[in-house]
Parts: C-alpha cells; structure tokens; sequence
C-alpha cells in the first residue's frame, strides 16, 4: 500500500510540474530535479509492474512502435473551414448569419488559424485513449502511440471535465524546435526538413514512437465535441479546456462587434511573427453553441465559422548576385544575395534558391526585381520574378558546372535535387566539413577544437584529413594565430582523449553519407568491429533492421574507398576505438538471431524492459504485436486472454519467463 500510494504521488507531482513547463511555460523545479524524480518513477514501476498505469508520465519518453497506422472512423466529424481573404468577404458572411439568426445580437470568438497537423483526441473518465489524424474528415488513422510523448498533451485531465468526449487542435513544431532539429540533420549531413508544418505532420506517422518523443512538438487545442456536454459557447469551452489541463493559446478574443473582429486580424496580421509557432489566419465563430446549432453545417464545413487567411508576407527587391555553397557531402546550394529588405520584421539579405531546377522554372537572373516571402520556412525564399521591371540587357542564369572552390566538374544523378561536387577529398569545404564533423559533440566531441580553428589548421596544411589530428604537436600550434601555449595544449590533449569514444560513435564520426546517429548504432550492435563491417555486401547489409538500400549501397561504397581505408588503418594505429568494447561484448550473443519475441504480461525475475534488453542483447527481436511472423510469446502474469488465443490460432509457440532464461 505504501508503494502505492507512493507511486501516485510521484505520478501527480511530476503531471503538475509537466503541466507548469509545457503548458503554462512556467517551471517550477529545475530540469535535474525533474529527471530524478522521473527516474525514480521509472524505478519504482519497473519494479512494481501490477501498479502500471497508461497515463503514467513516464509513458512520454515513448517506445512503443506503430507498424501499421489503424484507420478508425470518427465518432463526430471533421469538418473543413471556409476561407475569406478580405474585409468583404467577411461582412458578407456575418450578413448571412444575421438573417438566418434574425435579429439575436451575434458574438464571435476570434482565434488564431495555427498551422500544422489537425488531430482529434479522444478523452473517457480524464483518460486519453485515442488520438486520429484528420485524414479525410470521416475517418482518420489511430497515432495514439506517438501522441502520447507530446509533452503538452495531458494524459490524465483534472477538474470538472465530462465523462466522454473529443477535442480537436492542432499538432505544430515551433520555429526553435525546428531550427534546432534541422541543425543536427546539417551536421548529420542529411538534408535539413523544409517546412514546420510537414515535419510536423509527418512525425505522427513515425512508426517508433521514441523518435516522436525526441521532437519538440506542440498541441494547441480549439475545440471540444461529444454529446450532452453542456458547454454554452465557444468562449466557455476554450476556458474550460484550459481547465482540464489542456494548451489553449491566450491569444483569442470574444468579440461583440464586427470592428473588434477586424482589429483582433488586424493586430494579428502584424504581430504573428512574435509567435513561437507558425499561423496562417485567424478563425472566427459564432459564440453561442445555441446559434451553432442553429447555423448547422454545408457539405464540408460549418456555417458558424470561416477562416480569415493571412497574406503569406512579401516584398519585393533586388537580387544581387547567385554565390553558391559546398555543404560536406558536396551538395551544391545556391543563395539569394538581396539589395537588404525589411521582411516580417527582420532584415533579410540573402534567400535560399534551392536548386538548378528552380532558377529555371521561375527564370530567375542576377539584375533582376524578386519577390521574396517568408512562409514556414526559417529562410526566406524567392517565389518569382517582377517582370516588368526586367531590363534589355538581363540574359538568363547559367547554373554554374564546375565546383566553385575547387573548379571540379560537377554531377548530377538521374533523381537528385542537387548538383554535387564529386572531388570528396581535394575540395576545401568538403575537407574540412568532414573533419568538423569528426569532432563534433556527438561524434568525437575533441575538446579544445572548434570549426573555425579546423579550418586555419587545414590552411595552414597541418591537416588534411581527420587522422591528421593525432598527429598535431604542441610545437607546431603555438606559432598559429591566436594560439596560446595552454591552447595548444589542451588541442593535443582533447585530440589524445578521443581515443576513448566507443565504436558506434566513431562509426557516426567517420561521416559515412547517411549514416546518422541511430544508424551507426544499428550498425554497430550487428557488426560489432569495422572488419565485419567492412566485409558486409549491400544485402547483408540491408538484413539489419532499418537498413535501406540508399543506406547499405553507400557504406558499401565507402569502405571500397582506398583513401577511406587507409584513413582508418591510421586511425587504428592511433588507437581509435574500432569495435565494441569487451564489457559490452560479452553480454551480447546470436543465439536468438532470427527470432521475433513478443513479451507480455508481468514477470517475476526480470521486468518487461530486462527482457527486452536480453532478447536484443541476444540477437533476436522484439515485436510489438502477435502475427504470423512472432516466433514466441513469452507470456507473463496477467496477460491477457486474447493475446494466448491469437497465439495460438497462429501456432506461436506461448513460453514462459523461466523458458526463456532457459534459452540462453
Ligand atoms: P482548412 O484545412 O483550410 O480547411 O482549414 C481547417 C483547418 O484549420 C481545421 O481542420 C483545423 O485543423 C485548422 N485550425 C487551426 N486553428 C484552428 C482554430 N483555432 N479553430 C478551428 N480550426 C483551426
Ligand atoms: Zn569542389
């Protein structure tokens, strides 16, 4: 009982302070405290699993993996809205109201259009249990996995919430988030996402839900349906979810004219880019849900709301001049240099062009009047040409065909966006893109040494590759630009030092195109040292489990490399760690390989997570779901009865915990 009662205390607690930090943005204990009181959570559960609860806040961090997305039928429809784009528009529709109303004085609440992924949540008894995408208003698909690690999204409501009903809102990424998500896709060298709102929209349909957990998203929340729910108006019902514990943005007004209506998109209009988010209108309703009842529904959408669409910002200027940039991996990217303009508040000078095939279809040249517009995107992009000011003399870009820093022909590959400089290791930014690379804080982390000092050293032709680096003498440091003695020294030292980082990091390191973080560790865990890697054919390679093609054919291709090769028996002589270490190691076998285990129920000598640990730490893997495909059940305490019937009727072998010690 004690344990218990211990376990709900920490639950609540650690909802209050969640709440405090995602909802209300007003924290109240520092991050450390909160992680250790998580952890002790975490513990306890482990430790206790017939205390389990699926609305514990440990449930955020995610885990469990959807393979197939459920499409379910909405018990109350989403409908779309209308659009309007002027102050006509708008008066006209208020017109409408009014006469079907008579002569009934009409409010309507404003709020903002927040753009990202609609979503439908489903609340029984304060329990989320269903989250559906809005697919095509009818029916959507089941992403209840995934939105349970959005912070904000309260798992257990408090207050006087209703027994059932459904809440809709938005599911968006904020600009930071964004940012800061695309910053490590440029330092992985993968392409960065384009906009918000996609990357939003498509992180619901990741299927393992930890990798959702690790993205900074948000759910604002407009709306509440269900039956016999007794809310009054629209005013009402945003209050009250903010109650329950729900994210409504303040930003909404009640409105008892059509003039307060215009001056809350008026103000909007201006202010939105100090949002953290991405708007694209504002939605305006009748208040009175009696009136909406009244006002009904068209086909598609309710004749008691209507959308007010922002014009996306533009202006337009001169562009100066196309330079174009060499990323790590040779991917060619031409930039915008503008005559400076004032653009949603900042300053904008320069403009992504994307690609060849852009500046051709648009017909952008250098001379030329462009108009550019900030959308979700973080840069600013051209979107066309002002024609009328084009002069006689303009003639059209020529896409550029030699690498602009090292003048090797380019290539283009039958599918690529992007031209590429193919000179991997006599092209300066490529260098030292890689070796940038090498050292960063999730790959080798080498203390001491920053990208622009890599920089110097390659100018200075102390390095030209990252193997290069252990090599470097304190003698040869000090007499550099801005390089102190104690500088130098630590160089050396944090260089020394990185001999340390395990296996799957140094494989991240070696900047492998493709080969990410979560890659490298896939990769390591199956190969264990670089020889087998190396010896690894494409379909081997694609055995492993999210290894794809693209993936596969360029580690193939990489390790054919002789420069590659030799770069790594380099490093190897330095003593840089080449396969995973001999404590790692020995608790790691193949006696399950080729094994699919679902695990359920409650154990005695090993919790669920133990488990699955050793079914990976072995070589077999954990299923998420019984199908044709499982080889066992391990089947615990408490499982349920339909998981044995669906194992058997699939001929799954159903074993229990002390078969599968047996096992090993
Ligand atoms: P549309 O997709 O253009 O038909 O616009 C309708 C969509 O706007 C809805 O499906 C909602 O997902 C979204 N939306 C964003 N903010 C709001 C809001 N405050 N009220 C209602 N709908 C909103
Ligand atoms: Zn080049």
């Amino acid at each position: 009982m004690e344990i218990k009662k211990k376990i709900e205390n920490l639950r609540t607690e650690l909802r209050e302070h969640n709440y405090n930090y995602y909802v209300l943005d007003n924290a109240i204990i520092s991050d450390y405290e909160f992680d250790m009181k998580l952890k002790e959570l975490q513990a306890l559960e482990e430790k206790y699993p017939e205390f389990y609860d699926a609305g514990s806040p440990t449930l955020r961090v995610g885990g469990a993996i959807t393979k197939n997305f459920e499409t379910l039928v909405h018990e109350h429809r989403m409908y779309s809205l209308d659009n309007s784009y002027s102050k006509e528009d708008l008066e006209d529709w208020e017109k409408r109201i009014q006469k079907i109303l008579g002569d009934a004085p009409v409010e309507f609440t404003c709020e903002l259009k927040y753009d990202g992924a609609s979503i439908s949540l489903t609340y029984e008894d304060g329990r989320l249990v269903r989250g559906l995408t809005r697919g095509d208003g009818f029916q959507g698909d089941d992403v209840t996995n995934n939105i349970k690690t959005i912070r904000s999204v309260p798992l257990q409501l408090k207050g006087d919430y209703p027994p059932k009903f459904d809440i809709r809102g938005e599911i968006v990424l904020p600009f930071e988030g964004f940012a800061k998500m695309n910053q490590e896709r440029i330092e992985n060298g993968e392409e960065p996402y384009m906009n918000p709102r996609n990357t939003a929209s498509g992180s619901l349909k990741l299927q393992d839900s930890a990798l959702v957990a690790e993205r900074p998203l948000d759910c604002l929340l407009y709306s509440i349906v269900g039956v016999n729910l007794k809310l009054e108006s629209q005013w009402q019902m945003l209050g009250k979810a903010r109650d329950w514990g729900f994210k409504v943005p303040k930003a909404a007004k009640l409105c008892k004219t059509t003039d307060e209506v215009l001056e809350f998109i008026e103000y909007w209009d201006k202010h939105r880019h100090e949002l953290p988010y991405e708007t694209d209108g504002v939605v305006i309703k009748v208040n009175s849900i009696q009136h909406q009842e009244e006002l009904g529904y068209t086909s598609k959408s309710p004749r008691w709301a209507m959308a007010y669409k922002f014009k996306a910002e533009q202006v337009s200027t001169i562009l100066n001049e196309i330079t174009y940039q060499v990323g790590r991996t040779g991917a060619i990217t031409p930039v915008a240099n503008l005559e400076p303009v004032l653009l949603a508040g900042t300053t904008v000078k320069r403009a992504s062009l994307h690609n060849a095939d852009q500046i051709e279809k648009l017909d952008i040249r250098v001379g030329d009047t462009v108009f550019v517009e900030k959308g979700g995107e973080i840069i600013p992009k051209i979107v066309g040409v002002d024609f009328s000011q084009r002069t006689l003399d303009s003639h059209p870009t020529n896409y550029i065909d030699h690498c602009p820093e090292c003048n090797t022909q380019l290539e283009r590959t039958e599918g690529d966006a992007k031209h590429y400089c193919p000179n991997e290791y006599g092209c300066p930014p490529q260098i030292t893109g890689r070796i940038q690379h090498y050292i960063s804080r999730k790959a080798m982390d080498i203390e001491g040494l920053g990208g622009e000092t890599v920089e110097l050293l390659f100018k200075e032709g102390l390095i030209k590759n990252y193997a290069d680096l252990y090599l470097l003498t304190k003698e040869q440091l000090i007499p550099l630009e801005r390089m102190a003695e104690k500088s130098a020294e630590n160089l050396v030292n944090g260089v020394a030092e990185s001999v340390k980082i395990p296996f799957e990091r140094v494989l991240f390191a070696l900047g492998i195109r493709f080969v990410g973080e979560t890659v490298a560790k896939k990769l390591a865990k199956a190969y264990k040292n670089i020889d087998a890697l190396m010896m690894a054919s494409a379909e081997e390679l694609m055995g492993v489990d999210e290894i794809g093609q693209r993936i596969a054919e360029s580690v193939v291709l990489f390790f054919k490399n002789e420069i590659n090769l030799d770069i790594i028996a380099r490093l190897r002589e330095y003593g840089v760690q080449f396969e995973v270490s001999a404590e790692k190691l020995q608790n790691q076998t193949d006696l399950l390989k080729g094994q699919t285990f679902v695990v359920s129920g409650v154990f005695e000598k090993l919790s669920r997570d133990e488990l699955k640990k050793l079914i990976e730490d072995n070589g077999g893997k954990v299923g998420s779901s019984i199908s044709s495909k499982t080889s066992y059940l391990v089947a615990g305490d408490k499982m349920g009865p339909s998981k044995r019937t669906k194992a058997e009727s699939l001929g799954v072998s159903i074993i229990s915990e002390t078969d599968f010690i047996g096992m090993l």
